[in-house]
């Protein structure tokens, strides 16, 4: 019988990857994406282990980065969307230990929808409802063919469901609403493609709930009425909607306002959800272990003395950053002198700066001490949350010589 692997090359965490190993290495992987493939075979670039540039062991490695922690006054703890829950918890464990500033990418990207989620503001519901029950699904802002590849062939467009037995185009209908034609608006079809003008959603979105109350749409940027009026139209008739919510709609928002109008005048005339799609594999597990443990899904600053946790945009990356507030940073399974601007990040670079990662970037090439770590769902087991919020078991695949994230984290903790 074959045995099936956890991808984690995206939050869809897909669950029916089968591999074939030579010479202890991921020769052949069956069934993933192309971005799942170049996951599941590793990094092509390695990262060592050093201090100050010298390679040295792991423990040396470890009692650097703990000494540092140690004589920081307000260390920055950020990443994990790349980390199992395990490491994770353990992270938040040691940011409270340190009365450190905690964070992750959802605090410049999905966040506000997450939160919203959990707060219960916001309906949602899990991928396998899409797949089985969903007849109409609007990608906003969002370009699955390229960030989430099986998206549409998995769970949304293409499948046949328990209440989809036709599955695409004759049990389905695919939306898209963006400022560019994207893959994915290329496969909904012109008919089916709303394209807007930048920072043109929330417009949009009262343009639409207007359409569903039977009043006459209007947007500044002269959108044909009639096209708003007819996607109402379908929007009325959906017995299951789904609305994928990608980051070009958050981005587009200042708050989540014209989206919490739009999803009440929805569930007033027919039924939707919304789904965020989630990149990092485990972003969302941050999330929801942050929020359990805090009542704050990102942006916190902890109190070594009673461990009590503060929010505020203050705490976030960015700010913290920009601010140059914090002292030493250690940063997890992420690459945020690529990500941030680099007036943002370079303060990153003069301060002491600790990597743990699987492979080498460009934040590890400034850091003072780096630590090499396993590879999530490949050279390691664990927990992670998928993007809809249901858990899933990540399992071993290959041996390997460098420690789980959660490990390094673990005897960081113990050092400290
Ligand atoms: Fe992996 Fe995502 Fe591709 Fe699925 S869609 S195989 S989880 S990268």
């Amino acid at each position: 019988m074959s045995e099936y692997y956890v991808c984690t090359g995206c939050a869809l965490l897909c669950d029916d990857i089968e591999v074939e190993i030579e010479n202890s290495k991921i020769k052949t992987v069956h069934a993933a994406c192309r971005k799942g493939v170049a996951r599941m075979k590793g990094c092509s670039d390695p990262l060592e282990c050093t201090v100050d540039g010298e390679k040295t062991d792991v423990d040396s490695a470890i009692t650097k980065a703990a000494e540092i922690l140690r004589e920081a006054e307000n260390p920055l703890i950020f990443g994990h969307g790349n980390s199992s829950s395990e490491a994770q918890k353990l992270s938040i464990g040691l940011a409270k230990k340190t009365g450190a500033y905690l964070d992750d990418t959802s605090s410049f990207c999905q966040g506000p929808v997450i939160e919203a989620i959990l707060q219960e503001k916001l309906r949602t519901c899990t991928l396998d409802d899409i797949r089985h029950k969903a007849d109409v699904i609007i990608f906003w802002g969002a370009d699955p063919s390229n960030s989430h590849p099986r998206h549409l062939s998995r769970y949304s467009y293409f499948p046949r469901g328990k209440e989809r037995q036709r599955g695409w185009e004759e049990d389905r209908t695919a939306i898209c609403v963006d400022v560019r034609k994207s893959e994915t608006a290329v496969i909904c079809g012109a008919n089916r493609f709303y394209q807007i003008p930048m920072g043109g959603d929330e417009e949009f979105m009262d343009a639409l709930v207007s359409a569903l109350s039977s009043k006459v749409p209007k947007t500044s940027f002269g959108f044909d009425a009639k096209r708003i009026l007819e996607l109402a139209n379908v929007l009325k008739k959906a017995k299951f909607g789904v609305i994928c919510v990608g980051l070009g709609l958050i981005y587009s928002l200042e708050d989540l306002e014209p989206l919490f109008r739009l999803i009440d005048k929805l569930n007033e005339v027919s039924e939707f959800s919304l789904m965020p799609m989630v990149g990092q594999y485990n972003m969302r597990g941050f999330n929801q272990n942050l929020y359990e443990e805090t009542g704050f899904i990102n942006r916190v600053k902890f109190n070594s003395e009673t461990g009590e946790a503060k929010h505020g945009p203050e705490f976030s990356v960015v700010e913290s950053l920009r601010e140059k507030s914090v002292d030493a940073a250690l940063i997890i399974g992420s690459d945020p002198l690529s990500s941030l601007p680099l007036s943002v990040s370079r303060y990153l670079a003069d301060i002491p700066l600790i990597t743990i990662d699987p492979c080498r970037n460009l934040t590890s090439s400034k850091a003072e001490v780096t630590i090499p770590c396993a590879f999530g769902g490949v050279e390691y087991g664990g927990t992670a949350v998928r993007m809809d919020g249901v858990e899933v078991k990540l399992k071993k695949i290959l041996d390997t010589e460098n420690l789980p994230d959660a490990e390094i984290l673990r005897k960081i903790t113990e050092a400290i």
